[in-house]
């Protein structure tokens, strides 16, 4: 089969946060062999590769003079199963929330509290992606993955990828590995996180005294889309800021002054604060400026209320770091792969 490629191709609708923005030249790819030959496409045009997932956690501040390689290979299935524990693999172009139900129907347990988290499969190692006490970390056992300068395919088992809080080998190596697939180990019985948020709440509300992982799931899903934008009615990409580790000492020094501080264990020495807690602190939840501006039920999503670009949607998270910065001497980061 021939490689799909678009020229100047429009990628407003493959990015989340509806921005405008265009790629020198887009490739479909499907399997192994087109991810191949589009790295030769790429070679050949001496182009740099930025690879496209669902676009769910991409800041696009510009057009693309890159070959836009769009992930769209499906499939997965239970490679090994020993009648308590199953391995298994998924195609990175697969939808991961899709996905998540996918492993449930089999009976599987262990990804439910990560449903409905946007994008796809192959995606979901570069940022360790977490939720509800649970991340990819927790459940992932190796990852293909080609090189892009060599063209070699690699595996990465747990400790090669580096994971730590939204991040991992390949964040810090951007633009060096395409996915090809990901392998997760997921039991048949196991204890369901039930901590963390208002997830216990939720099930009593939904009557569940003794929930399985489906409830679990349906409990996770009905507070997402209670609490958080949906993507095709206001442009967003989820939390923009990570929630930072700062020393126990700026924390008690913050506490001082506000006793409510929300503030998490993070290791000796440190803790992680929540960095929806500061900006909302500060004032700026609901905050509008022209197009772009702040969530109103959630101070860490910042939106796009239509029309807006990505240097705007920059411009107001540069001045709410600023903001923080100086109130609480605190550094946000970025979670979006800015672009
Ligand atoms: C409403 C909303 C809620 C969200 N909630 C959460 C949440 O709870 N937890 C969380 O962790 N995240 C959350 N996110 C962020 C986002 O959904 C995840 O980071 C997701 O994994 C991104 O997947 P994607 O396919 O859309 O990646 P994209 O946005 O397409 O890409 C993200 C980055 O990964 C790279 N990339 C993508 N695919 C590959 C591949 N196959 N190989 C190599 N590099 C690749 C891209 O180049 C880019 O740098 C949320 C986003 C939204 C919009």
């Amino acid at each position: 089969m021939s490689l799909q490629v678009e020229e100047q191709a429009s990628l407003l609708r493959y990015n989340t946060f509806g921005l405008p923005a265009s790629a020198q030249c887009l490739v479909h790819v499907h399997d192994d062999d087109e991810v191949r030959a589009a790295l030769r496409l790429a070679l050949l045009r001496e182009l740099p590769l930025l690879v496209l997932g669902g676009g769910s956690n991409l800041l696009l501040t510009q057009d693309q003079q890159a070959l836009v390689m769009h992930m769209q290979s499906r499939g997965r299935h239970i490679v090994d199963d020993d009648g308590e524990h199953c391995l298994v693999e998924a195609q990175a172009g697969e939808n991961w929330h899709d996905f998540v139900q996918w492993t449930l129907q089999q009976g599987l347990v262990g990804l439910e509290n990560l449903s409905l988290i946007p994008g796809t499969v192959g995606a979901a190692p570069m940022q360790n992606i977490g939720a509800y006490g649970v991340e990819l970390a927790d459940h992932f056992v190796s990852l293909d993955a080609l090189h892009v300068a060599t063209g070699e395919l690699h595996q990465f088992d747990l400790g090669a990828c580096r994971f730590a809080y939204r991040d991992s080998l390949f964040k810090q190596q951007a633009g060096q590995w395409v996915i090809l697939r990901v392998r997760m180990r997921l039991a048949r019985h196991a204890p369901l996180h039930l901590d963390y948020g208002p997830l216990r709440g939720r099930l009593q509300v939904m009557g569940i005294e003794q929930p399985n992982a489906q409830d679990v799931a349906d409990a996770v899903c009905a507070i997402r889309r209670e609490k958080l934008p949906d993507p095709r009615e206001l442009g967003n990409a989820g939390s923009f800021f990570k929630n930072p580790l700062v020393s126990l000492t700026l924390a008690e020094r913050i506490r001082q002054q506000h006793a409510d501080l929300v503030a998490y264990p993070a290791g000796v020495g440190q803790v992680k604060l929540a960095a929806g807690w500061l900006i909302e602190r500060a004032g700026w939840k609901g905050y509008r400026e022209g197009r772009v501006g702040v969530h109103e039920q959630q101070a860490l999503v910042l939106v796009n209320h239509g029309g807006a670009s990505g240097s705007e949607v920059l411009a107001l998270a540069e001045k709410i770091r600023a903001d923080i910065r100086q109130r609480f001497a605190v550094e946000l980061e970025i979670e979006p792969n800015v672009r």
